[in-house]
């Protein structure tokens, strides 16, 4: 059993860490929120102030913050990971943040005998509840092998994919899929309650067919439910549309998907819905189809 730290204790990382200590290791806990961490102790963390004391005589520290600045902090700040190395000199960020910015402080924490892996995460909340996760993971292959076995205690797809910034690359990959399959998950039911149909039967013939997916499936049933609770943040989920238009941007790749994607998402941020789930992405649609709405309303009076 490892000593690990363990740096955020958001949505995911509340339940992943509290996987770790299930499967018997020890697990440092630190939050900027207080009560995150109060909640890990209660299940049998220890508590820890501040990154100083999650690091400190950790074999690995793990990192499941917001974005890049958060985890950049982590690193670099007074006490932090590079002036307090965890003692097994292993670093594993399963946050989503950019992939160029992974390369450089990996190359940053090499320098000082720490090995960085990047290992986000896809599979949201359920997936991290169930220790489900599909783990994508770049970085040295000696690192990744002596991270599997805590991996493996949260996930169940843990594959090695490159070297470091290739899982921040891989999940790029995964968010511009997600954003476009919601999107036509979204635009399917608005055309079909526009028809008139019965939207929970379209949902469940549509699972039958070629075009079933894990958001139809996960999120579809919240869109009906018209439940808009985050879940996967619509803020969070801009934020990798950014970080997947800012890598294509760097390789000079078109993203024409993409870019609808992100203004569809930024309209919903706009009308105030970056703290709901990405199904509030059915909001947009609600906005653009408000008159056959109304009209279909007056037609059943
Ligand atoms: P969250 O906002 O719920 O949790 C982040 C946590 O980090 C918060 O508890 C916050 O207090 C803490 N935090 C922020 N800055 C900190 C700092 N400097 N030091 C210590 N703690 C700090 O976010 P989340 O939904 O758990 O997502 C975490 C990461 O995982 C993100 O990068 C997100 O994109 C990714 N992710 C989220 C989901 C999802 O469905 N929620 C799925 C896959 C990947």
């Amino acid at each position: 059993m490892a000593v690990l730290g363990f740096i955020g204790l958001g949505v995911m990382g509340r339940e992943m860490a509290s996987h770790l200590v299930a499967a018997g290791h020890t697990v440092q806990a630190f939050d900027l929120n207080p009560k995150s961490v109060e909640e890990l102790r209660q299940k049998g963390a220890k508590a820890a102030n501040n990154v100083t004391e999650a690091a400190s005589g950790a074999d690995v520290v793990i990192t499941m913050l917001p974005d890049t600045p958060q985890v950049e902090d982590v690193i670099r700040q007074e006490g932090g990971i590079l002036a307090n190395p965890p003692a097994g000199g292993l670093f594993i960020d399963m946050s989503t943040i950019a992939p160029l910015a992974t390369r450089r402080l990996s190359a940053e924490l090499a320098a000082a005998g720490i090995a960085m892996l990047d290992a986000p995460v896809s599979g949201g909340p359920a997936g991290a509840k169930a220790a489900k996760l599909a783990i994508m993971v770049g970085g040295a292959p000696d690192a990744f092998m002596r991270a599997k076995p805590i991996l493996e205690v949260m996930g169940t797809t843990i594959i090695h994919v490159g070297e470091s910034g290739a899982g921040q690359t891989v999940k790029a990959c995964n968010q511009l899929i997600c954003a476009m399959n919601i999107q036509a998950v979204c635009e399917g039911i608005a055309l079909g309650r526009a028809a008139g149909l019965d939207v929970e039967k379209l949902r469940e013939v549509l699972l039958g067919g070629a075009a079933s997916s894990w958001m139809l499936q996960n999120l579809g049933p919240l869109i009906l439910a018209k439940d808009d609770r985050a879940g996967f943040r619509i803020d969070l989920q801009l934020k990798d549309l950014r970080l997947a238009n800012e890598l294509a941007f760097e390789l000079g790749v078109p993203l024409p998907g993409t870019a609808l994607a992100t203004n569809l998402y930024l309209e919903a941020r706009a009308h105030g819905e970056g703290s709901n789930g990405n199904q509030a992405m059915f909001r947009v649609y609600d906005r653009m189809t408000s008159q056959q709405q109304e009209s279909a309303k007056g037609a059943k009076q």
